[in-house]
């Protein structure tokens, strides 16, 4: 039964195995739920996923209402965006979390409209505060945090009259919790209330390319800003990057500029990440990288100015040519090695 003070998280499937955005959600849901006085619950659309969705349980989840059909194996728009909204009326959650990913921001604004309630795109936080509205004092209100105005200022967004509060949130952006075995779901199986008549797109054929470049799961990114994006500063970044066992990364105008592909970006627009080490090479540190990476758990910085920003959150700053810099670590580490 639906208090209010429940958080629902919209469950992605890839190719039958849960998205670690959705595992993300679950684990601030955690949070959140704790704060609301309720508990964190799911809905799932898939077909044959039952012992799939056992795992959510370890991540904290109590429970997955579960829509199975043959027809839903396949991510479609309009029969998802239904099941959502059928799930949400009948369990009533006050809020409701969507990764910000191809699938989520496709959903989340259907449900959202048919629900009449908002929505805040790509939070970076979520948080439960109070909020004075009209002379209306509002408690265990969602507090949906988020860039704006192009990443100059955090804006902290509520909407207290509409129920439930629903937000996205980007992938890597919400840190996962330990799995916990002893912890377990309890899965509702849900009729599947989708006319064949909702079905506007017949899926074929799933073909799917594997990423050639895994930011999220690396635990060493050497990346490369302007100041290292000429040929030999790359080659350099890259050097110490295979070097280390490490994944290449950069910033946005690296990209921008056509000199990498998208998926090497680190920061607001491109991918949260959190490893062991991150170095970045000629990175100025402005706002937009930082939001991307400054849960690394050991920064150095290598710029030849020192009043870069990026100096600001580093454990480790180098003031010098990054050339120069790389070469003689490359050198060190194969010394060493
Ligand atoms: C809405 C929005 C979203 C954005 N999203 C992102 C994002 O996801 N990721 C991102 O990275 N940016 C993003 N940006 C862009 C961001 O604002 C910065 O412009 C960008 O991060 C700067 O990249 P950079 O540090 O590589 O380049 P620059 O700002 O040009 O800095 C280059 C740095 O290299 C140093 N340098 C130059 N030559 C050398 C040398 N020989 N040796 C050592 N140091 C040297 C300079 O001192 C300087 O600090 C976004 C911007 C907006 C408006």
């Amino acid at each position: 039964m639906g208090t209010g003070k429940n958080v629902m998280v919209f469950i992605e499937t890839r190719r039958g195995k849960i998205a670690d955005v959705s595992l993300e959600l679950i684990s601030a849901a955690n949070r959140l739920a704790g704060k609301l006085g309720g508990s964190v619950e799911a809905v799932a659309i898939g077909y044959q996923l039952h012992d799939e969705l056992k795992s959510l349980g370890q991540y904290g989840c109590g429970r997955v209402y579960y829509t199975d059909d043959k027809r839903l194996a396949h991510f479609t728009s309009i029969p998802y965006a239904k099941t959502v909204v059928r799930t949400v009326r009948e369990y009533q959650p006050g809020v409701v979390l969507f990764g910000a990913t191809t699938m989520g921001r496709d959903v989340a604004p259907r449900v959202a409209s048919t629900l009449m309630c908002g929505l805040t795109a790509d939070c970076t936080d979520l948080q439960i505060g109070e909020h004075d509205l009209k002379d209306v004092h509002y408690e265990n209100t969602l507090m949906q945090i988020r860039p704006a105005f192009g990443g100059n200022i955090v804006a902290t967004i509520v909407s207290p009259e509409s129920v439930p509060s629903m937000a996205t949130v980007r992938e890597g952006v919400m840190k996962m919790v330990e799995p916990d075995p002893e912890k377990s779901v309890e899965i509702i199986a849900e009729p599947c209330q989708v006319a064949d008549d909702d079905f506007l797109t017949e899926i074929l054929e799933v073909v799917t390319e594997e990423k050639q470049v895994n930011l999220k799961a690396a635990q060493i990114i050497v990346s490369a800003g302007m100041g290292a994006s000429d040929l030999d500063g790359l080659v350099l970044v890259r050097e110490l990057a295979r070097t280390l066992g490490g994944e290449l990364g950069c910033s946005r105008p690296v990209v921008d500029s056509g000199v990498l592909i998208k998926d090497h970006q680190v920061g607001q627009t491109g991918t949260t990440v959190r490893p062991n080490l991150y170095i970045a090479c000629g990175i100025s540190g402005q706002i937009q990288h930082r939001a991307g990476m400054s849960e690394a758990k050991r920064i150095i910085a290598i710029n030849k100015d020192p009043q870069a920003p990026i100096f600001a959150i580093a454990h480790y700053g180098i003031v010098g040519d990054v050339k120069d810099v790389l070469a003689k670590m490359i050198k060190a580490y194969k010394t060493k090695a």
